[in-house]
């Protein structure tokens, strides 16, 4: 714990010292490892926790993903998720992920590709034809399905139980969380607020451009506003229809739904209600698709994510104590437990960054 050289070049004989800005599910985590790993950790909310964009997510986890960090970082989320599962009310709710094309060609070629890489790393993945999927999940119409790959390792989990545990589990750590808080970062050394840490995490989503602005740090982070709904329905695994770019998940009261529709937006003024054309839009898509769905509009909403050029998030240090989680391009709930436990340990010196997410690689 002792001896630390702060930013500011002082030899500090207590624990580091470290700030995280955001309250949402990635900086909770990042507090919490940072905690464990003995740091003095200030967490600072503008809001309440979760209310950026975490409590919005529809989510949905997996590892069907084909890189080597993005596979590492899906598995070892999956895994902690499974180790909290149980704590407090949250839980990880296996359900197998399907994600098919009803058009051949490219698309379908790039279904039948992704599965081989997902397997080559040893994922629970297989490519599934209609009738094994129309025998599997009876409750989906499969006739105009031309390519389709099936995850197992996959399942939902409610975010706002998320955000409940790990802030539990953060402040039982001795994290002090400071919510209804704006912070204002600044460097030289990195500061919050006037106070100086030995190291800034910034963690505040979409608002993380400007929080970093705020401070000289340019990043290039794309906020965008996307909407989702909550809607009667039979049980159905997670699916993604790339064709028709919507997804549905299973939810206690019938299922989660949303769309890969995208609009640039300011994070701090958007509309959080979903629209009419929405609304139609999935349920007339979830009608074509779930066996005599009637899918009765529960409950509509919209939130803002961030994505950056290359759509891999911004992970790391960004100049001399000032470190990023960010731009996580609809996939940041997902990875929370990965992506937290991968700040605190390279703000803690334990491990190195990761390069492909690089925040200054732009
Ligand atoms: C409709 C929708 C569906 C989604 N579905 C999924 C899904 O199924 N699976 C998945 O993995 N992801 C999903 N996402 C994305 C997911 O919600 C985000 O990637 C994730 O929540 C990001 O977490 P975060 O902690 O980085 O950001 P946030 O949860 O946004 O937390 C950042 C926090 O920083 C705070 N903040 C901002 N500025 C300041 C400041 N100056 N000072 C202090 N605090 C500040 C904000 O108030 C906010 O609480 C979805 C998003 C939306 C909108």
């Amino acid at each position: 714990m002792a001896g630390w050289l702060r930013a500011d070049g002082v030899a500090a004989m207590t624990a580091r010292s470290v700030a995280v800005v955001g309250g949402g599910a990635v900086g909770l985590t990042a507090a919490y490892d940072l905690a464990r790993r003995d740091a003095a950790v200030t967490l600072y909310e503008r809001d309440a926790l979760g209310a950026g964009s975490t409590a919005r997510a529809a989510g949905i986890a997996y590892d069907a993903y084909a890189e080597d960090i993005d596979v590492t970082l899906a598995e070892r989320a999956i895994e902690r998720f499974r180790e909290f599962s149980g704590e407090r009310d949250f839980r990880f709710a296996h359900a197998p992920y399907l994600w098919f094309v009803t058009e051949g060609g490219a698309a379908a070629g790039a279904i039948r590709e992704q599965v081989e890489r997902m397997r080559h790393h040893d994922r629970d993945v297989s490519l599934v034809d209609p009738d094994a999927i129309r025998q599997e999940f009876p409750v989906l119409r499969t006739d105009d399905i031309v390519a389709a790959g099936l995850a197992r390792t996959a399942g939902t989990v409610d975010p706002e139980t998320y955000v409940d545990l790990l802030a539990t589990k953060a402040r039982a750590a001795g994290v002090t969380i400071h919510t209804g808080t704006p912070a204002s970062v600044a460097l030289g050394p990195p500061r919050v607020n006037g106070t100086a840490y030995d190291a800034v995490v910034v963690a505040a989503g979409a608002w993380s451009g400007d929080v970093l602005a705020d401070a000289g740090v340019s990043v290039p982070l794309e906020p965008y506003r996307v909407q989702a709904l909550v809607a009667g329905g039979p049980a159905i695994p997670i699916l993604y229809d790339a064709t028709r770019e919507y997804y549905a998940r299973p939810h206690p009261n019938g299922v989660v739904a949303g769309d890969g529709v995208t609009t640039p937006t300011d994070p701090d003024d958007y509309d959080g209600e979903a629209d009419d054309a929405f609304r139609d839009r999935i349920t007339d898509r979830l009608r074509e698709r779930v066996v005599n769905a009637r899918v009765p509009v529960q409950r509509s909403w919209a939130g803002v994510c961030a994505r950056t050029p290359d759509t891999d998030p911004l992970l790391g240090e960004v100049t001399d104590g000032l470190y990023v989680g960010a731009g996580w391009n609809g996939h940041g709930l997902m990875r929370a437990p990965a992506a937290g436990e991968r700040l605190a340990e390279e703000v803690m010196g334990v491990r190195d960054g990761v390069p492909a997410f690089d925040p200054t690689r732009f």
